[in-house]
């Protein structure tokens, strides 16, 4: 079958152009850097292959065919900077416009007026390269999540279009451009082809990533604190109630400690909100070095955090809060060489389905508000009977056991 080779570039850039302006038009409230790379490539595409028609109707070999194969090179690599970007790895402006820019001169430079596949050589290579970049990009998947399956067809297709064009590169060395063999299999037709489905994958690829990372943050704005990384309230209850309900009645321990750190306003006062954020931090970092994975900890809401240990008993509890305050006491982040933190806790544990989340959070409150009582800076369990304190607390390096 005879392909129409204008037909097929006209519908590819189509297809091109459209996902370009999806890209650049796109939701403002989920817009990433990347949008912008991935409309630049999909728009230039189109450009290129404005040029390749010109040359279809018989313009002058020299200047369209190059003029085309840059600007080519050029949208291949917006897509490796674009990958790069959902990756959360930048490139300066500079660098992204600068390799395209220095490929593109390349090309020109070879070009010498031998018909069409003038320059091509150079284009060939540089865009299998930026190919293998991007495809390399896509395998490494995001900073902050597994790979999707998007990312791997992507990997997939960068693979196959390097390919394809080192292939082509060979073929113009060994066999020229005049071989019958290099014609058939190796021409435009086939590329053209090849590029058609190349940019139907890749938009619909990159179109499923940039929806997949949108869902990704809204879900992260809706469930963590941006503070510290930590879970929020809302998502802790949530997280808390789905345990509670998954133990289905058996009788489980479970344990919550409730913080609130020690005179966090004065802190604030003495040097300023700034460190005071970076106190919340470090002490997020503390909390979670001593609990166990399983565990739940979230930012309760300003200076106060709640944790939720399944399977453990106010002994067990305890134990993690003794770690807490002595992670307080000596760790080295960097904060604490100028502020060093102390907290308040207040623990309530109960046989799963005996009693509610929000009534075993009320019990920790009530023991943390004696623990501030008491005079901070200690722990506090309630227990069915009566408030009893039985945890340690610190003055300089020396340890105490408190009793009620
Ligand atoms: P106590 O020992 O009784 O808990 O005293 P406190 O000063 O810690 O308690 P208080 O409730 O008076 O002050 C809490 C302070 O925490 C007041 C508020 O400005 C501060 N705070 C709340 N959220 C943040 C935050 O995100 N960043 C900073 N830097 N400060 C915060
Ligand atoms: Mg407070
Ligand atoms: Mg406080």
């Amino acid at each position: 079958m005879q392909l129409h080779l204008p037909t097929i570039f006209v519908v590819s850039q189509l297809i091109s152009l459209a996902c370009g302006l999806v890209f650049l038009l796109g939701p403002r409230t989920t817009k990433s850097p990347f949008y912008v790379w991935f409309a630049g490539a999909f728009l230039s595409a189109p450009c290129a292959t404005v040029f390749y028609l010109l040359a279809e109707r018989g313009e002058e070999w020299l200047w369209t065919y190059p003029a085309g194969n840059a600007i080519a090179t050029l949208a291949i690599a917006l897509i490796w900077v674009g990958a790069r970007s959902v990756n959360g790895r930048s490139l300066p402006l500079r660098t992204a416009f600068l390799v395209p820019a220095v490929i593109m001169v390349a090309v020109w430079m070879t070009a010498t007026p031998n018909g069409q596949w003038t320059g091509a050589l150079p284009f060939f290579l540089s865009f299998s390269a930026f190919s293998a970049l991007a495809g390399l990009e896509f395998a490494r998947g995001g900073i902050d999540e597994p790979s999707p399956v998007h990312a791997r067809v992507l990997t997939v297709a960068c693979a196959i279009n390097s390919g394809w064009f080192l292939v082509r590169a060979v073929g113009l060395v060994v066999l020229g451009t005049d071989h019958p063999v290099f014609l058939s299999v190796l021409g435009a037709e086939n590329a053209a082809t090849m590029l058609t489905v190349m940019i139907v994958v890749a938009s619909l690829g990159l179109s499923a990533i940039a929806k997949e990372r949108a869902l990704r943050t809204a879900h992260r704005l809706a469930t963590e604190d941006p503070l510290t990384g930590l879970l929020n309230r809302r998502e802790f209850t949530r997280r808390a109630e789905e345990l509670s309900a998954s133990a289905g009645g058996r009788q489980n321990d479970y344990a919550v400690l409730l913080f609130d750190l020690d005179h966090f306003k004065s802190i604030n006062d003495t040097y300023g909100h700034m460190v005071g954020d970076e106190v919340l931090e470090a002490f997020a970092r503390v909390a979670r070095r001593a609990l166990r994975e399983g565990d739940l900890l979230c930012r309760y809401g300003g200076e106060e955090f709640a944790a939720l240990l399944p399977g453990a008993t106010a002994d067990g509890a305890l134990r993690v809060a003794d770690r807490i305050h002595r992670g307080l006491a000596t760790s080295v982040e960097p904060v604490f060489s100028r502020v060093r933190p102390t907290t308040s806790i207040g623990v309530a544990s109960v046989r799963s389905a005996e009693i509610p989340l929000g009534a075993l959070l009320r019990r920790a409150d009530v023991a943390l508000y004696r623990a501030k009582e008491e005079g901070r800076n200690r722990t506090v369990v309630f227990d069915d009977t009566s408030l009893q304190a039985t945890g340690t607390f610190r003055t300089g390096a020396g340890a105490h056991q408190a009793s009620a």
